[in-house]
């Protein structure tokens, strides 16, 4: 019974995938259930290639409602500028659609490992934006834009199973949600890492983690709180520098030392 009826929803979806969608939370998982218990050649295969799961003029009501139901996502004083640009809904399409967009000169894309698991549908991007939040990859393109940089997604959303296979992943982690991303810092200076914690912190993220390690930073839209105490400032044996210490601790006192300001955001939107 509950199967034929996921068949009509499923069937309906194939051929009219906006029509039948009114909640976009749902989607993702009927998606994932079609490619698991259904053939559909065209979409399977499409999928397996790593193409888009949806022609991109057909995502655009999809990001918005999921940005839109965003903004109820998280424990987090999030979205301290809940104002979703166009430009802004262009990038988070593409990256529902692609894993990447170039906006303003930055280009926000994933990571190998981050495709490999979007196609093996263990993880990746799309259910960030569908089922997660959508806002962590604004908030992401916003301190890209303000600092001039690109950034690399290590890890967005990860399944249980996932998650199981990483050594050291927190058991709760809000990556199973959606609700994180990790960033590589690829070749940024000490400042600007500290910086990037500053504006992440300034946006109203939750969990802010600098792994000297990997090089990579961990945010999220839960509470406030960084792992300073729990990873030690050698975590995995590399120091963490001064400098970006001091930024997670004013990210724990909530006085990031910078923002970006509304009048800059406004600037560079014009462009
Ligand atoms: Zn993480």
């Amino acid at each position: 019974m509950i199967i034929c009826q996921l068949a009509d929803s499923i069937t309906s979806f194939l051929q009219s995938p906006l029509d039948s969608i009114t909640n976009a939370f749902n989607f993702f998982t009927l998606q994932q259930f079609a490619l698991k218990q259904f053939t559909n050649d065209q979409l399977a295969r499409s999928v397996e290639a790593g193409n888009p799961r949806m022609a991109p003029e057909q995502t655009s009501k999809v990001v918005e409602t999921a940005v839109e139901n965003s903004r109820n996502v998280g424990t987090a004083s999030y979205l301290r500028n809940p104002n979703i640009t166009e430009e802004e809904k262009k990038v988070i399409q593409q990256i529902l659609t692609t894993g990447s967009a170039t906006s303003s000169g930055v280009t926000i894309s994933h990571s190998p490992k981050t495709i490999e698991r979007e196609k093996n549908k263990t993880g990746g991007w799309s259910y960030v934006i569908n089922n997660g939040s959508p806002m962590l990859y604004v908030t992401l393109f916003r301190i890209a834009k303000a600092m001039g940089e690109s950034f690399v997604v290590t890890c967005g959303y990860r399944s249980p199973e996932a998650n199981a296979q990483i050594r050291n992943a927190a058991k709760k982690s809000l990556h199973m949600r959606g609700q994180a991303l990790d960033v590589g810092m690829g070749s940024l200076t000490t400042s600007q890492k500290a910086r990037f914690i500053d504006l992440a912190s300034s946006e109203g993220l939750g969990g802010i983690q600098y792994y000297p390690s990997d090089n990579f930073t961990h945010i999220d839209v839960g509470a406030v709180r960084t792992w300073v105490n729990d990873a030690g400032v050698r975590q995995g044996g590399v120091a963490i520098p001064s400098e970006i210490m001091d930024a997670l601790r004013r990210h724990e006192r909530g006085t990031p030392a910078a923002s970006i300001s509304s009048s800059q955001l406004t600037t560079s939107n014009a462009q």
